[in-house]
């Protein structure tokens, strides 16, 4: 742990959250900034990096984290895994930023017409067994899937959006996580991102936004 770090990162959860809404505004409107991607910012993050938030997404060519929230490099840890989806490795992933180097803010982005979601729907729903590792995927979103089932409506974007709950909750719970949520040092926002018209919108949020 850099006990130091705390000052390197000087934004709360909420600050960190109004700096990547801001960038969804612009990616929405087509108005970006582009920050931090020139070759100075390169050079600057190169020996040490202090991003200010991990974004937890999918793997869909369509999500990029950077892109939606209007940042560059250096900004944001990034793990992304389908649906997202969350084990023992993701969450170690996950852990890093905000144990290691006082990062303020986790956002779990689930999105529209998932289709590691889907697949695994429809895997559940006519009982075929998808094949090797894409099995365990299905399995792990299978608790999503009964949660929707059980709400009704769009059975897919129900499963996307407890999906997102879940992975919320799953990282809420994790040992090296919860103590720093409770003190409200770390938040954690579930998100939803829109295909159609580039919007994230919040879910869930540990803190006040
Ligand atoms: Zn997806």
């Amino acid at each position: 742990m850099n006990e130091t770090s705390h000052r390197v990162i000087d934004l709360t959860a909420s600050q960190a959250w109004s700096r990547l809404a801001r960038g969804n505004r612009a990616w929405v409107t087509g108005d970006r900034d582009y920050p931090h991607q020139s070759a100075e910012r390169r050079q600057e993050v190169a020996r040490a990096q202090h991003p200010f938030a991990v974004v937890v997404s999918c793997i869909d060519s369509r999500v990029p984290p950077e892109m939606v929230f209007d940042q560059g490099i250096g900004d944001l840890f990034v793990v992304r895994t389908a649906a997202p989806t969350v084990d023992d490795l993701v969450a170690g992933s996950v852990e890093y930023g905000p144990v290691e180097d006082a990062t303020p803010l986790i956002v779990v982005l689930g999105h529209q017409r998932c289709g590691a979601v889907t697949a695994a729907v429809e895997s559940i729903g006519h009982g075929h067994r998808l094949p090797s590792h894409l099995d365990v995927i299905v399995e792990s979103i299978r608790p999503a899937y009964e949660q929707a089932r059980a709400k009704g409506g769009d059975l897919i974007d129900q499963t996307v959006r407890a999906q997102t709950l879940q992975t919320v909750a799953t990282l809420t719970a994790d040992p090296a996580l919860s103590p720093r949520i409770d003190t409200g040092e770390l938040g954690v926002v579930g998100a939803y991102y829109s295909l159609d018209s580039g919007q994230v919108s919040v879910l869930s949020s540990s803190f006040k936004l």
